[in-house]
C-alpha cells in the first residue's frame, strides 16, 4: 500500500529579528528567505515579545509565509520555550511551569530549545538549558539547533575557521537529546523539530572590522524541517489558514529534520505499511503479521532504525524496507558521508 497526495513544504523554524536580538527585521529576512527557491516557511520566534505579528507582519511575502511565534524563558534565563499560535499576551519572562502549562491550555503549542545546550569552552558564553523535565505539556523538542551546536564546539582556538565555515562545522544533534526525545515518546507523543536559532549577529574581528557571523540566508540552508500534509497551501489568498495546515502537520509530528548542508532532503519519506493501513511519520498503525516500514532516501543513504530508542537495524540505499514484528515507536536517521542527514519523527506501532 503506498501512500500519495501528501505535499512537502521545507522551511525555517526558530529565527530572531530586530524585535529582539536579531540584526535583520522581518521584511528583510522573509526577503533573504526569498533568495531561496526550496523552502516556503519562516517561524520567527524573537525572545519575549509578538510584537511583529501585533504589527500585521504575519503573511505572505511572494514564495514565503511568515509565521510569527515567540522565544519564552524564566526570570534566570533558562528553559526557553518557543510557543507557536499562542496570544501575544503569553510573551513575557516568567514562570516556565506556568507558561508551559498555559501555552498548553490555550490550544497553542510549545517546543523545547536547546534543552541540553552546554557551553564550556568561553566563560563569557553562558549556556541555556532545559531544566524543568518535571512538566510533561510541551509538545516538542528542538532535536537540532545550528547556532547551540556551532557555540557548543567554539574554542579559543577555532573560532576563526567556525566563523568561516558556519555550515561544515554543524556536525550532528545532541546524543542525549535524542535518548531523552525517544524515551518521552515511548509514552506519548512528542515532535522532534530542527532550529536555526538565526540572529544574523555582527562579530567584530580583533574588535574592529564588522562581519555578519550566522548570515541568516547560510542558516536557512542547513537545519530544515519539512512537513507532510494532505492540505495545500493557498500561496496568498488565505495566509492564517496555511499557518494552521503548518501548525498542524508539525504539532502531529508529521514532520522531518535534515540538514540540508549535505543533500536536498525533499523527497524523503518514511511510512508504515500493515497491508491494510499506511500512515507517515507522526502517526499511529496498528501491528499486523505483515508490517513494513519504507524509507525512500533522495540520494543514496545509511539508515538506522531506531526502535523505543535502541539502533537495531541499518541498511544502505535509496528505497529501504524494514520488515517488523513488534510494537514500539519506530523513527530512521539517514546518514551521509557518517553524518547525520535527514531524521525523522516517530511512528506508533500498537499491539492488534
Ligand atoms: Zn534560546
Ligand atoms: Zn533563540
Amino acid at each position: 500500500m503506498n501512500i500519495k497526495n501528501y505535499n512537502h513544504y521545507a522551511g525555517i523554524i526558530h529565527v530572531h529579528s530586530t524585535y529582539s536580538d536579531g540584526s535583520r527585521t522581518i521584511e528583510e529576512i522573509a526577503e533573504i528567505a526569498n533568495e531561496l527557491d526550496d523552502i516556503c516557511y519562516v517561524l520567527i520566534t524573537d525572545h519575549n515579545t509578538m510584537q511583529g505579528k501585533t504589527d500585521g507582519l504575519e503573511g505572505w511575502y511572494n514564495n514565503i509565509l511568515i509565521g510569527i511565534g515567540c522565544e519564552l524563558n524564566d526570570p534566570e534565563d533558562l528553559n526557553h520555550y518557543l510557543v507557536f499560535d499562542v496570544d501575544a499576551d503569553v510573551c513575557k519572562v516568567g514562570d516556565s511551569y506556568k507558561y508551559v502549562e498555559e501555552v498548553h491550555n490555550s490550544g497553542g503549542f510549545g517546543i523545547i530549545a536547546h534543552p541540553d545546550e552546554n557551553r564550556s569552552h568561553i566563560a563569557k558564553y553562558r549556556p541555556y538549558p532545559w531544566k524543568i523535565w518535571g512538566s510533561e505539556l510541551f509538545d516538542g523538542i528542538e532535536i537540532w539547533n545550528h547556532m547551540s551546536e556551532w557555540m557548543e564546539g567554539l574554542t579559543h582556538f577555532n573560532k576563526f575557521r567556525r566563523v568561516l565555515h558556519p555550515r561544515s562545522s554543524i556536525i550532528m544533534p545532541k546524543k542525549e537529546t535524542l535518548e531523552k526525545w525517544d524515551r518521552i515518546s515511548i509514552k506519548r507523543k512528542v515532535v522532534g523539530v530542527g532550529g536555526a536559532d538565526a540572529h544574523g549577529y555582527i562579530y567584530k574581528i580583533l574588535g574592529l572590522i564588522p562581519l555578519r557571523v550566522f548570515r541568516y540566508k547560510i542558516l536557512f540552508k542547513t537545519i530544515r524541517t519539512h512537513i507532510l500534509t494532505r492540505d495545500t497551501l493557498s500561496g496568498g489568498n488565505d495566509y492564517t489558514n496555511d499557518l494552521q495546515i503548518i501548525y498542524a502537520a508539525i504539532k502531529n509530528a508529521n514532520c522531518f529534520v535534515s540538514h540540508h548542508y549535505l543533500g536536498d532532503a525533499s523527497n524523503f519519506r518514511f511510512e508504515a505499511d500493515s497491508g491494510t493501513d499506511a500512515v507517515i511519520m507522526g502517526d499511529c498503525i496498528k501491528l499486523t503479521d505483515k508490517m513494513e516500514l519504507n524509507v525512500y532516501n533522495p540520494q543514496p543513504a545509511q539508515t538506522y532504525l531506531i526502535h523505543n530508542g535502541n539502533y537495531t537495524e541499518t541498511r544502505s540505499g535509496q528505497e529501504i524496507t524494514f520488515t517488523i514484528n513488534s510494537a514500539g515507536v519506530y523513527r530512521v536517521e539517514s546518514h551521509v558521508d557518517n553524518r547525520p542527514w535527514i531524521l525523522s519523527n516517530h511512528i506508533r506501532v500498537t499491539e492488534t
